[in-house]
């Protein structure tokens, strides 16, 4: 199903980007709970992430760790987390949020970040990988 994440794909909406492959795109969530948060997707459209066909959901898996590899190495954080959710946004991914506290992984305390923090920290994390 088309989803606000099929138009960041296809550049119809703009994003800060992280990472991408022939088959998977990383960009910074646009509400992030913490500086550095990032989104996983496979640019294949799909809803449920437990619904994708086992190489894609395997593909997602080996490229969340490479970019969550990345971010830890650029973002102070304690670990990076991993969570999935999908109740907003009916396109499959994984969010990586660098932890430090709890709270960070509860969507309920957000960050304000600049456009340039965001293309910072998007870069940096780049470059990382
Ligand atoms: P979920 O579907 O996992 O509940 O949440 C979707 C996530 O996508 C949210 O954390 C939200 O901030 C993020 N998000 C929603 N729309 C956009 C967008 O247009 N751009 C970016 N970069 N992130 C988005």
């Amino acid at each position: 199903m088309a989803s606000i994440f099929s138009k960041i794909i296809s550049g119809e909406i703009p994003c800060y980007k992280v990472a991408e492959t022939e088959d998977f795109l990383a960009f910074l969530d646009i509400n992030p709970n913490a500086k550095g948060h990032t989104l996983c997707i496979p640019k294949k459209e799909g809803d449920k992430i437990f619904d994708l066909e086992d190489e894609l959901y395997l593909g997602l898996m080996k490229f969340s760790k490479e970019v969550a590899i990345a971010i830890e190495k650029v973002v102070p954080c304690k670990r990076v987390g991993m969570t999935v959710i999908g109740l907003e946004v009916p396109h499959a991914h994984v969010h990586l949020i660098p932890l430090n506290t709890m709270e960070d992984a509860r969507f309920l305390q957000k960050t304000q970040l600049s456009k340039d923090e965001f293309q910072e920290v998007a870069a940096a994390i780049n470059t990382a990988m």
